[in-house]
Formats: C-alpha cells, structure tokens, sequence
C-alpha cells in the first residue's frame, strides 16, 4: 500500500511539471504552508513527515498506523474515537483542507524580505516622524497622535531589542478613551498600515468569559493570526485593537455571575502581559478538527478604545470635590463648561467606572481624544490624503468635469454633521445624500465642466452653480432646480 502511495505522489509531481499555472501556484502554496494531518489535524513541524494521499490529503504516521490498526481489528469503536465512517475507504476523502486552515511554515532567517513599509519597525523612526506620517492622515488630536507616536516607537525598540539585560522594558498597551467618531479607529488602521504590521479590530461586547456564548478573549489572537496570513511571526508584532472597552465595565450591583463584564477582564489579564496562548487557525473556535498553534503575546501590541459614557460626570465630580474644600474653592459649575474634561482622567476615575485595578495596570499608556468640533470636520472633509472630498473630486475628474466646495458649504456640512452627535461619521452620510443628484445630472450633459456646491444647495434652498466648457458664464441647470 506504501507504495501505492508513492505512485501517487510522483503522479502528482508529474503532473505539476507539466506545468499549467494553476500548478505552480499550487506548489508554491504548498511550499509556504505546512501540511496538516487530516485526521489529527496536527502540522507537519509537530508530528514529522507525512504520508500524501491524493487530493492533497496528509496523514501523519501515527494516525496512519491507528487507522491500520483499527481496520485489523475490526474495531466498533472507529466512529466513537473521531474516525470519519468512511475511513475504511481512502478514495473517498475528497473534502481538501480549506486554504484557511493552513499554517504558514516559519521563514528561514536569511531569505527574509521585508516588505515595504512607510514606517519600517526594524528600524523605527524617531516619535515626531511618526507623528508627522500621522498628521497626513488624521485631523487634529494632537495630544493622542504625540503619545500614540513616543509609545509605539518605546514598543517596536523593545520588540526590536529583545532583552534588555536586568532592565525589562514594560510593554506599551494604550487606552483611548473618546467619543464616537472621534477617529480611534481611524488613528489604530492608519497606524498599522504605515507600519505595515497586521491588525486585528475587535469588538469587546462579542467577548464573554471561556465556556459561555460569544467569543472567548482568545479569539482575538486568532483574528490577528488570519490577518497575518497564518504567519505566526507576523502575528506576534501585530496589533489588536480592542474597541467599546467601556462595555466590558464590572457590572455594578448584580448578584449573577458577570461573564461578559468583569470575567472578560480578567481573562485579558494575561493576554496583555504576554503569554503563550493556544489558537485555532483558520476558525474563531477550538474543536477536534482544527489544527492549533501557539502564538506568544509577549510583543503584541494592544489598544483597548472605548467612548465611556458617564466617565465625564465621575471626572466632575471628583474635581469638584478637590476644588470645592479649603480655601481655594472653585465656582461650582467650573468643570461643567469644560469641552475636554476626559483628558484629565485618571486612574482612579476609570475603577469608579468600573475598570479593575489589574486591567487597567496593565495598560499603562491612557489618554483622551478630543470630541471635533465643526472646523475640525471641515478638515476632515478637504484635508487627510484620501479625504472623502478629494475622492469624489477624483471621481468626477474621470468625467472630466470639476467640483469645488465652496467654505460656506462645508461649514453646512460640518454644522450638520455636529448635529447627529456620531462625530466623522456623519460626513460620509451627508455628502452622500446630496452627490447622488450631481453623480446621477452630470454625466447628462457633457458640456458641463465644473460644479460649484454652494451652502445654499447644503440647506435645500437653492441649485450648484455650473460652469459649461470653454465659457466661464455660470448657469444653474433646470433638472437640478425641479429636484430642489
Ligand atoms: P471611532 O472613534 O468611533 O472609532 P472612527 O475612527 O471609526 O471613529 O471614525 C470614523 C471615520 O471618520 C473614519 O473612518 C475617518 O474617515 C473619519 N475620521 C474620524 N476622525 C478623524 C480625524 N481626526 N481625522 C480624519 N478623519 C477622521
């Protein structure tokens, strides 16, 4: 039988010299990813060499020989010990391991390139360059994008470093706390594609403590591994960003077991120091017939976001109880005014909300966001490299028609935009809104060369201005009036 099996790998082989580019691809993919046993599902560095069978089908020795033995004996209990029924039977096994549940083998050190990054992590730039990378991109919050630069670059010196004699670097995990739409999100992507590391968003609310309903806080470092491509490598310089942190509050007086508040902190603990953790590739969940790895979280990079509703009025209350004592009493109403009292936060402040000690020791770097204010959102629209503006400026270039914004249209967009209370976010929506009358009239009439959005078409009470090609006269289109 052994050498049944040989033929068909020499087959196989053959055919791939024959070389169609489906093959090729196919043997470069098997060069890059480990065999897995079918049955076992454990990877070839674990188990040693492995027997192919057609269909790209592996089984390690010791599954192999169980099997055998198991068919010798004739045993009943084959189902019972997780041998699919139809073992007996080898042809028919036709199911290939999903591509998704491959491990990519380690890289041999010497023929490792590195990709292109902006920010090259081997050789990290100072923290103002990093800032000003930042700053082509992200509007405003000065203050988060200063930190967010000194820490990531302490982080990746450390990651590149190692060991640092007696002195142990501490790791540099974050909380940002702003409100929504403040661009936490947008500052953690941005980061990670300069750096060019892989990033795993995840959402704490979904996370429950092991063994019940939801997701298990170690999924997390599953959805890093298969945003690094199953590269276990890779994965351990990433970055997991954990967003609506607030969610995961100690629940305050309940007398049933918190599993999705305060268990869940407690099972982050030791992911955020950095330890060995057990992940299933290729799925979110561990079961029999998902090959596992060990992913170390030691160099991980975590950033817990949260809006933290209510953190305000406890930051409040605690100034004005320092203020309000002794002789230097203050106005009773003076923090209430304050636009940025969450960037006084502290410590203590995040336990009354309900954060434990522990958790929160164990993000060492905390800091606010500011909430945009309207100039701000107007930056927002014209001024990051991929502004939403200048997308759909680009747009409507390949029609060759130009558009233009003119400020009292943007400071409408930005005043309603404030109004819906979810920051940024709201722009998209509004712009949209109205782009779908321009997108849709334009293409129309090919004489059409630029359009000029003004705020009286923003507030519906009048039409964009239009100027037609190779004259400057500056009309207003009937169609466009009708739909006003
Ligand atoms: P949240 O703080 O709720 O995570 P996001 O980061 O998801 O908010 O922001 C939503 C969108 O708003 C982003 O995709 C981004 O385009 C835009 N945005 C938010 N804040 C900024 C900012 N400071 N500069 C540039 N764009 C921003």
């Amino acid at each position: 039988m052994a050498n049944d099996f040989n033929d068909n790998n020499d087959n196989i082989d053959n055919m791939n010299k024959t070389g169609s580019t489906e093959n090729t691809k196919e043997t470069k993919d098997k060069d890059d990813y480990e065999a897995v046993c079918y049955i076992c599902r454990r990877p070839e560095s674990k188990v040693g060499k492995m027997i192919r069978i057609p269909n790209n089908i592996c089984i390690c020795s010791d599954c192999m020989q169980k099997t055998f033995d198991t068919i010798n004996h004739g045993s009943p209990y084959m189902e019972m010990m997780g041998f699919p029924p139809n073992m007996t039977n080898l042809n028919n096994l036709q199911n290939e391991i999903p591509k998704s549940q491959k491990l990519k083998k380690k890289k041999p050190a010497e023929d490792k390139t590195e990709e292109e990054a902006v920010l090259n992590i081997k050789n990290i730039p100072s923290p103002h360059i990093i800032k000003g990378q930042l700053d082509e991109y992200v509007v405003g919050q000065e203050h988060a994008k200063k930190v967010i630069s000194v820490a990531v670059y302490n982080h990746y010196k450390r990651v590149v470093t190692n060991t640092m004699d007696d002195i142990e670097i501490e790791k540099s995990n974050m909380l940002m706390i702003g409100p929504t739409g403040s661009g936490k999100t947008f500052l953690v992507k941005t980061l990670a594609r300069l750096l060019n590391v892989p990033l795993a968003i995840t959402d704490a609310t979904s996370l429950t403590e092991a063994g019940y309903i939801g997701d298990d806080v170690e999924s997390v470092v599953s959805k890093l591994l298969a945003a690094a491509g199953n590269d276990v490598e890779k994965a351990e310089r990433g970055i997991i960003f954990i967003d609506e942190i607030d969610k995961i509050a100690k629940k305050k007086n309940t007398n049933n077991r918190d599993v999705s508040g305060e268990s869940v902190q407690q099972g982050m603990l030791k992911l955020l120091e950095g330890s060995e953790i057990e992940v299933p590739v290729g799925a979110s969940s561990k079961n029999a017939m998902v090959p596992m790895t060990t992913v170390n979280t030691r160099n991980i990079l975590f950033i817990c976001g949260g809006a933290f509703p209510d953190l305000e009025g406890i930051i409040k209350i605690r100034l004005n109880k320092q203020s309000s004592i002794g002789f230097s009493a203050d106005l009773k109403d003076k923090f209430d005014k304050d636009p940025n009292i969450l960037q006084k936060v502290t410590v203590e402040d995040l336990r009354e909300f309900g954060m434990i000690p522990e958790f929160i020791g164990r993000l060492p770097i905390i800091y606010a966001l500011e909430g945009l204010t309207r100039d701000m959102l107007v930056k927002v629209l014209k001024e990051p490299k991929n502004a939403i503006l200048k997308q759909y400026q680009k747009l409507l270039l390949l029609d060759e028609v130009s558009l233009e914004f003119d400020d009292g249209a943007l400071e409408a967009i930005a005043e309603k935009a404030l109004e819906k209370k979810t920051g940024a976010r709201a722009l998209r929506a509004i712009i949209e809104e109205f782009m779908l009358d321009i997108m849709y009239e334009i293409p129309k009439d090919e004489n059409i060369g630029k359009v000029i959005i003004t705020r009286d078409y923003i507030e519906k009470k009048g039409v964009p201005l239009l100027e037609m090609r190779g004259t400057a006269q500056k009309a207003f289109t009937p169609m466009l009036e009708q739909k006003n």
